[in-house]
C-alpha cells in the first residue's frame, strides 16, 4: 500500500445516507426508517445534501478526491440517477484521481441487476455489502430482513454486473453463536470469493433493542474466552486462503484494501457530508474536526452550520496512535511530527517499554506496531502511551 501524503494528495469523501428499510437490532448509527412515501425523504434530504456540497466547494482544499465512500444508513436506496446527479455536484468543484476509489454500501434487500448495472456507469468501482451472519437463527437475532440466499444472489448479482472489487461485512459473537458455527460461516462465505472483508465484533451500543434484551437476561453473548478464540480463528481461517488482516477488523486479498479507509487510518484528510458526517483536516495549525448533527430537522434547515473545531496538541496525538495502531504496517509519528514540529518518536519509544514487555507492542524500529494481544486492548494501550507522555514530558502541553 502507498504511503498517503497529506501536504500535496487528495482527500477522501464521505456520503451519509440516513435511511433504512428498517434497523436492526444491533444498530446505533445515524439511521430513520424508509417511511411509505419516499420522496418526501428523499426529495429535502438530496436538496439539502446538494447545498451542503456546494458550500463547503466553495470553502474546501483545492485538491482531487482520491476515494468516495458512500455509507449509512443504507446507501444503496439512492437510484443511480440521484448519485449520478450528487456526482455531477461534486464534481463542479473537485477532479476525481484517475484511479479513484468508489464505494456504496449495499443492502441486499435493496439490490436489482439494472441498480447494479446503473451504480458501475455513474462511477461506482466497488461494492461493501452487509451480510452480517450466514445463519437463519442470527440473521433473525441481528434484525436483518434478508435471508441468507438473498445475500448470495445479491453478491452473484454485483458479480454478473461487473463489480470486480466486492466486500462482505460480518458480525461475530452475536447472542447463541458458537466458535465452531463462526467458523463455518466464515468458511462458506469465504467460498463465494469476496476480495475484502470486514469481521466485527458484536458490540452492545446504547438503547439499542439488542443491548436491551442482554441486560434484561433475555440473551446471553458468547463468553469472553469464546469471543477471543473466534477473533483467533478469524485470523487463520482467512490466512489459509491468502487474505491478510490489515486493520484490527479488516481483511483483504492482496491490493484490495480499502484504499478509503486505509487513508482515514493513516490521517489524510477527509471530507463528510450529510447528516450525522464528520470530517478532518490535518491543517492549518493542529487541524479540526467538525461533526453534522445527527439530527435531520436541524440537518435540513442548516446542513451548512457545523461549525469546525480546532484540536489540542493531546488530541492530536491520540487521534494519530488510535487510527494508526489498527493497521497491521504500525504507526509512525513521522507525519505528526512534521506537520506539528512535535518530537514524539524519542519520548514514545521510552514510554512504551512496559508494554512491549508485557507483549502488547512490538519492539518499536521505526514504527509502533501492537501485538495479537495489544489489538484486543487498543484503548489501554493508547491511553497509557498517552499518560507516560504527559507525566514524562512537556510535549502535549504547549500550544504551537
Ligand atoms: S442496515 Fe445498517 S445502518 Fe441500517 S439499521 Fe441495519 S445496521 Fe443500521
Amino acid at each position: 500500500m502507498k504511503q498517503a501524503n497529506h501536504a500535496r494528495e487528495g482527500f477522501g469523501l464521505y456520503i451519509h445516507v440516513p435511511y433504512c428499510l428498517q434497523r436492526c437490532s444491533y444498530c446505533d448509527f445515524f439511521t430513520m426508517p424508509l417511511g411509505e412515501n419516499r420522496s418526501d425523504q428523499f426529495s429535502p434530504y438530496l436538496r439539502a445534501l446538494h447545498q451542503e456540497i456546494i458550500a463547503l466547494g466553495k470553502e474546501w482544499l483545492d485538491r482531487p478526491i482520491r476515494t468516495v465512500f458512500l455509507g449509512g444508513g443504507t446507501p444503496s436506496l439512492l437510484t443511480p440517477k440521484e448519485l449520478g446527479e450528487v456526482f455531477d455536484c461534486v464534481r463542479q468543484y473537485w477532479e476525481f484521481v484517475d484511479d479513484a476509489e468508489i464505494t456504496i454500501e449495499i443492502n441486499p434487500d435493496t439490490m436489482t441487476p439494472e441498480k447494479a448495472q446503473g451504480y458501475l456507469d455513474v462511477g461506482v468501482n466497488r461494492a461493501s455489502m452487509g451480510v452480517q451472519s450466514l445463519n437463519p437463527e442470527g440473521l433473525k437475532l441481528l434484525g436483518r430482513f434478508h435471508s441468507v440466499d438473498r445475500a448470495k444472489r445479491c453478491y452473484e448479482t454485483l458479480r454478473d454486473a461487473g463489480f470486480s472489487n466486492v466486500s462482505c461485512d460480518m458480525i461475530y459473537g452475536w447472542p447463541g453463536q458458537t466458535v465452531e458455527g463462526w467458523s463455518q460461516e466464515l468458511t462458506e462465505l469465504l467460498t463465494w470469493g469476496t476480495d475484502h472483508l470486514s469481521l466485527y465484533e458484536l458490540i452492545l451500543e446504547r438503547g439499542t433493542p439488542m443491548t436491551r434484551a442482554v441486560n434484561k437476561g433475555e440473551l446471553v453473548l458468547p463468553s469472553e474466552e469464546e469471543s477471543l478464540e473466534m477473533f483467533r480463528v478469524t485470523r487463520s481461517i482467512t490466512q489459509d486462503v491468502g487474505m491478510q488482516w490489515y486493520e484490527i477488523s479488516n481483511y483483504a486479498q492482496p491490493g484490495r484494501e480499502s484504499r478509503h479507509n486505509v487513508d482515514n487510518w493513516r490521517g489524510s484528510d477527509y471530507l463528510g457530508v450529510g447528516p450525522g458526517a464528520h470530517s478532518f483536516r490535518a491543517l492549518p495549525e493542529l487541524g479540526a474536526r467538525r461533526a453534522n448533527p445527527r439530527n435531520m430537522p436541524k440537518y435540513l434547515e442548516q446542513p451548512t452550520a457545523s461549525p469546525w473545531n480546532n484540536r489540542s496538541r493531546e488530541e492530536v496525538v491520540t487521534e494519530a496512535m488510535m487510527f494508526g495502531l489498527r493497521l497491521r504496517e504500525g504507526w509512525t509519528p513521522q507525519l505528526v511530527e512534521q506537520l506539528y514540529g512535535m518530537e514524539l518518536y524519542e519520548p514514545l519509544v521510552e514510554a512504551s517499554q512496559p508494554l512491549v514487555e508485557d507483549g502488547l507492542l512490538l519492539e518499536p524500529s521505526d514504527r509502533f506496531q501492537l501485538t495479537e494481544r495489544g489489538a484486543e486492548v487498543l484503548d489501554e494501550v493508547v491511553g497509557f502511551l498517552v499518560s507516560a507522555l504527559e507525566s514524562t514530558s512537556s510535549i502535549l502541553q504547549v500550544d504551537i
